[in-house]
């Protein structure tokens, strides 16, 4: 546990879906010692959560466990449960989505828009919070903020913006790193 990087402002239940959708290994870990699932995620990801928290404000990925058990299963209006990891059999999102591999998180800021982020992202791409962000997801409308540390050809040289069929709210295709 001494070598595992615990975030300053995240549970790890914000950034895992319920126990009962757990891989059973990995449902009997966190039932003994919950903390140690941090281990499931680079540790670049769980910095850039904890920078984007400093930066932007309250900050929700997660909050499934505000809820019953018997939502936990069935979903609820309001409650996020696949925002951080997401199972590999999970019926939302894509069949190889980053979320599946630990590498992608869906933020939901109370005091900052995705486009306040954004912009300050195509002015400074280089500041700290996106330090190690490879890709994001952008459209009008969007109320969340995607991040992933997903493959792309620029890898580390550029932040890639996944469209919506096309929408990417006005931003580049990539976003350089100076
Ligand atoms: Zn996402």
């Amino acid at each position: 546990m001494g070598s595992t990087y615990i975030p300053k402002y995240f549970s790890v239940d914000e950034l895992l879906p319920p126990p009962v959708l757990l891989p059973a290994p990995f449902e009997s870990v966190y039932h003994n010692d919950k903390n140690t699932l941090f281990r499931l995620f680079d540790y670049r990801i769980l910095v850039t959560l904890d920078r984007l928290r400093e930066r932007y404000g309250r900050c929700l990925v997660n909050n499934w466990h505000g809820f019953t058990a018997a939502e936990w299963r069935e979903g609820a209006p309001y409650m996020f449960r696949f925002s951080g990891w997401r199972p590999v059999d999970c019926c939302e999102g894509a069949a190889l989505s980053e979320h599946k591999l630990f590498r992608a998180m869906d933020c939901k800021f109370t005091e900052t828009t995705p486009d306040e982020i954004w912009d300050e992202m195509i002015t400074d791409a280089n500041a700290p919070q996106f330090e190690f962000m490879q890709r994001i997801e952008a459209f009008g409308g969007m109320s969340w903020f995607h991040f992933d540390m997903g493959q792309h050809v620029r890898y580390n040289k550029a932040i890639y913006v996944l469209s919506n069929r096309g929408d990417r709210a006005g931003l580049p295709r990539q976003i350089e790193r100076a």
